[in-house]
Order: structure tokens, then C-alpha cells, then sequence
């Protein structure tokens, strides 16, 4: 019995404590985790640069409001801003549904009353708030919350044409994950991106690229929309961004970041010292590590240990955002199985299993993964 409302579909296992790519459950069992709560424990858990920093924070100062500046905040704004290529500004947030709320309410300042439409792809996610939900491309999800706030549209994933179609007049933005994450890990392709750059130059609306699974070094390179030679308008980030510790951040030009004035946006808890302190060392270490260059190398390796397994009929994604879309298709059960012989991955859709590791990982880890996961399947077989 729980006290705790009923809107996941829990395991039985209570994990206890982590350290790199391994979890401990209450009953002191080892299990390899190759989700990493989700795209977020990016550098493994208990990381010690990182433990060390939220522990500091805790006891120098753990929060004061944003009405104040503090170094932690100014770090990220500006290491992101870098990472990004620079000339931008920074909004932080709690997740990645506020990051995008951010983005979404920064687009609508920045285009005006008669320009308020965000067209987003069917298939994507954004987040849970009504309008993270309403720009979410998964119609079964809106039913129950109907009405959805205004302004919003969907259209096939990587059709240009119904993207021509869809940007019209009252458009203000275009929001587009690079590597769609939670509809099944299906990137981008190479010509896509690029002529939604040029549609949403050509009508004046901005490019908003939801980084918020992608980022980071997640896909092989610090931010999923690198793959495809575009520079955005807008990014919206979070997940790894704390390694664990809830943050989310917004980026936009400045020419766009200036749509805000005091007062139109804000968070009592976003960017503030414990979050922003996680986020500095996350950040320091994916630098100092070069975490896009580990996850390009140590995704190349998975990649072809998973092409090699019997039961597995493709495997897609970039760097350590992989899936394998089994031949024998109930992913669900065989994540379970996974599960009891101590690998954590999950089923992102029916048939694919998902894969996202720390970026750390070691090749010896991933050899244990595809061990445990190549008996699960020949099991199943
Ligand atoms: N955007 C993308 C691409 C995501 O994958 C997610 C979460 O899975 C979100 C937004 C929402 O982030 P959060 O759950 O932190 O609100």
C-alpha cells in the first residue's frame, strides 16, 4: 500500500543506492542501470565531484530567491551559453516541461498577439503541464484533459511539406525534439532539420529544439541538433543537466531572450544554489571528461554488440540513446526479464527496448549488458 497517487506503473524492486553504472536494491542485489532514471544520471550515480558540490552547497547556502544573484546560476547560464555556440541568455527552471513552458511563453512574447501557434511533431514529447501536454504529439494523452490551452498543432514527424503547410500566419515557433525520445528514439534525418530551418527563416517564426533527452553528449555531440548542421533559435534542456538534482534551463538567442522583461517569467526554486551548485560540477566533469567523444565511442560499441544478438531486428538512435526493436516483440516482458537477472532498461514502445547508460560507462559494462540481455532473449526465443 502506498500513499503516493497511482500515476506510474511501478516494479516491485526499492533501490537503495548507486554508484557509477550500478543500483543496490533494499535487499542488497546488484543490477547494471542502462536507463539512468531516464536519460538523467548521465555521469552515474553518487557521482563524487557532484556529491561533493551538492554537499557543500547544503552547507553554505541552500537557497535564496531569485530577487538575488548567485555564482552556481551564473556558471550554468554561462556555460551553457558557450556550450551553445554563445550570444544567447539562459532561463533556469525545475524539469524539462518548465524549460519548455519557458520556451513556449518566450516564443509568444517574442512574435506578438496575432502569432501565438507552436506546431510540434505528432509522436514527441514535451512534458505534462496542460501546455507541455497540448505540444506533446500524442493525441490519447489529451483526451482525458480536454481543453488544452489554445495555440497549438501537430504534424508528421520529418514531413517537410506538412511542416509547410502547418507554418502559417499565426505561427510563432516550431518546437522539434532531434532525436524523438519518449515516442521510440527515432532521430532526425540529415536533410529534415535543415529545411525546417530554412521554412521557419523564410516565415519568420523561431526553431525551438527540445534537448531536454538529447543534451548534453547524450547523441555523441554536446546537443542533438549539432548531427544536423542547424543553429536554433531556442533550447530547452534538463534531465543531465543536474545529474540527478532537478534543473532545467532555457536558451535563446538574445535577440529573442529579450522579449522578457522583469516580471513576465520566473520560479521561486529555479537555478537556486543546491540545483545550480549540482549543475556547475555536473557541468565542470562532462567538460574535463569530454562526454560527447565517450558517448560516441561507447555507443558505436553497444551499437554493434546489440546488431550481433539473435532476437534483435534493428537498432537506432544516436550515441547512447540507442533502441533495439525486437523480432519477437513484447519489450515490456522482456525488460522485466532484464530486470530480474539485474539489467535495468525499459520498453519505449511495445516492441523496442530503450538503452541509455551513463556516459561513463565501460566497454566491460556493456559487454555484461548484452550478456545478460542476449540470455534474456535467447530465453525467450
Ligand atoms: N522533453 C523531452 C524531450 C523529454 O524526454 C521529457 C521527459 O521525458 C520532457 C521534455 C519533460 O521533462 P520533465 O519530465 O523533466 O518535465
Amino acid at each position: 500500500m502506498t500513499a503516493l497517487m497511482d500515476t506510474y506503473r511501478r516494479t516491485d524492486v526499492t533501490f537503495a543506492r548507486g554508484e557509477g553504472s550500478w543500483l543496490w536494491d533494499d535487499q542488497g542485489r546488484r543490477y547494471l542501470d542502462f536507463l539512468s532514471g531516464l536519460a538523467v544520471t548521465s555521469l552515474g550515480h553518487a557521482h563524487p565531484v557532484v556529491a561533493a558540490a551538492v554537499s557543500e552547497a547544503a552547507r553554505t547556502l541552500l537557497h535564496v530567491s531569485n530577487l538575488f544573484v548567485t555564482e552556481p546560476g551564473e556558471e550554468v547560464g554561462s556555460t551553457i551559453d558557450r556550450l551553445l555556440g554563445g550570444g544567447g541568455k539562459v532561463f533556469l527552471a525545475n524539469s524539462g516541461a518548465e524549460a519548455n513552458e519557458c520556451a513556449i511563453k518566450l516564443a509568444r512574447k517574442w512574435a506578438g498577439h496575432d502569432r501565438y501557434v507552436v506546431v510540434s511533431a505528432y509522436g514527441s514529447f514535451h512534458g505534462r503541464t496542460l501546455a507541455t501536454l497540448h505540444a506533446t504529439g500524442q493525441p490519447a494523452k489529451h483526451e482525458a484533459f480536454q481543453p488544452l490551452p489554445e495555440g497549438f498543432r501537430h504534424v508528421a514527424w520529418r514531413d517537410l511539406r506538412a511542416l509547410g503547410r502547418a507554418v502559417t500566419a499565426e505561427v510563432a515557433a516550431v518546437l522539434l525534439e532531434p532525436v524523438q525520445g519518449e515516442g521510440g528514439i527515432w532521430p532526425a534525418d540529415s536533410s529534415y532539420l535543415a529545411g525546417v530551418r530554412g521554412l521557419c527563416d523564410e516565415r519568420g517564426a523561431l526553431l525551438m529544439v527540445d534537448e531536454v533527452q538529447t543534451g548534453l553528449g547524450r547523441t555523441g555531440r554536446w546537443f542533438g541538433f549539432q548531427h544536423y548542421g542547424v543553429q536554433p533559435d531556442v533550447v530547452t534542456l534538463a534531465k543531465a543537466l543536474g545529474n540527478g538534482v532537478p534543473i532545467g534551463a532555457c536558451w535563446a538567442r538574445e535577440e529573442v531572450a529579450a522579449a522578457f522583461a522583469p516580471g513576465d517569467h520566473g520560479s521561486t526554486f529555479g537555478g537556486q544554489p543546491l540545483a545550480a551548485s549540482a549543475a556547475r560540477a555536473t557541468l565542470r566533469v562532462m567538460e574535463a571528461e569530454d562526454v560527447p567523444a565517450l558517448a560516441a565511442a561507447r555507443g558505436a560499441y553497444l551499437w554493434q554488440g546489440l546488431t550481433a544478438l539473435q532476437g534483435i531486428a534493428s537498432v537506432r538512435g544516436l550515441g547512447l540513446l540507442l533502441a533495439a526493436e525486437l523480432v519477437h516483440g513484447d519489450a515490456a516482458r522482456v525488460a522485466e526479464r532484464c530486470l530480474d537477472r539485474g539489467l535495468v532498461v525499459n520498453a519505449v514502445t511495445a516492441s523496442a527496448l530503450r538503452f541509455a547508460p551513463s556516459l561513463l560507462v565501460s566497454e566491460a559494462e556493456v559487454d555484461e549488458a548484452l550478456a545478460i540481455l542476449g540470455d534474456v532473449l535467447e530465453e525467450a526465443a
